[in-house]
């Protein structure tokens, strides 16, 4: 028995580069596809949110003299792009997805509500959200929770190229210990730079635990929903 029923699963756009520096790495994007493919297989409903840092981000566009709020926009149509990816590749091993948008964009997706979801997900349906919440100055973090807790998801599953939260940036102090579990109190008042803090809270405000794994090693997705202890539990 899978530990989740419902699970909402975060990706980055950044992972999506593989060992690119830029875009989709359709290896890395296959890898994905299969290791939704054998969770789904399982019964498991998912819902998915994919960022879209690996084509454009609206702050680093602000950086460079965009209009931060068109900026923004070209963040939320790069996670459509990123989005249409993966419907394509799951599609292509014999998953039914639907991509609902946050901004009206028909015929690329359907215009996202709440029951769509729900219906398609009970339907067989993976369901790709794309297009973050649909406004500025938000991030697909925050897009994730924010679906994470309108579909009733059991659990929001951060799809990382780290292996959970650490006391410190693994990746620049070798000394940074792992937490197998946290609470969202304990990421404010250590600083612990897991989600923007808006993310953060709206779990945290409606009680979505938030896991953290690596998403990059193949099986991890399976490896969780089979109960291992490969990440970090966000609670309250
Ligand atoms: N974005 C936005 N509103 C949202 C979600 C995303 O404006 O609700 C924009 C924002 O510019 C962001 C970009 O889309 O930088 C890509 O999303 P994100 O940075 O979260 O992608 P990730 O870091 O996960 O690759």
């Amino acid at each position: 028995m899978a530990k989740y029923k419902r699970i909402l699963l975060k990706l980055s756009g950044e992972s999506l580069m593989g060992k690119q520096s830029y875009g989709i790495d359709t290896e890395r994007l296959n890898e994905y596809a299969r290791q939704i493919k054998e969770v789904h297989e399982s019964g498991v409903q998912i819902g998915i949110v994919i960022g879209g840092g690996n084509i454009f981000r609206g702050l680093s566009g602000a950086g460079k003299g965009f209009d931060r709020v068109k900026g923004d926009q070209m963040g939320m149509c790069a996670t459509v792009i990123n989005s249409l990816a993966l419907s394509s590749a799951l599609g292509a091993i014999g998953v039914k997805t639907k991509v609902l948008t946050a901004i009206r964009m028909e015929p690329i997706g359907e215009f996202y509500s709440k029951w769509k979801a729900i219906e398609a997900m009970e339907n067989g349906h993976v369901c790709i959200f794309s297009a973050g919440t649909g406004s500025p100055y938000f991030t697909t973090d925050t897009g994730s929770s924010l679906r994470g807790i309108e579909i009733e998801a059991d659990v929001m599953l951060k799809g990382t190229r780290v292996d959970g939260i650490y006391t410190a940036d693994p990746e620049k102090d070798p000394q940074a210990v792992k937490f197998s579990e946290i609470t969202y109190d304990e990421i404010y008042t250590r600083g612990l730079k897991v989600m923007d803090l808006t993310a953060t809270t709206m779990c945290k405000e409606n009680n979505l635990p938030i896991y953290v794994f690596n998403m990059d090693i193949v099986g991890n997705l399976k490896r969780v929903m089979d109960g291992e202890d490969i990440g970090t539990l966000v609670h309250n």
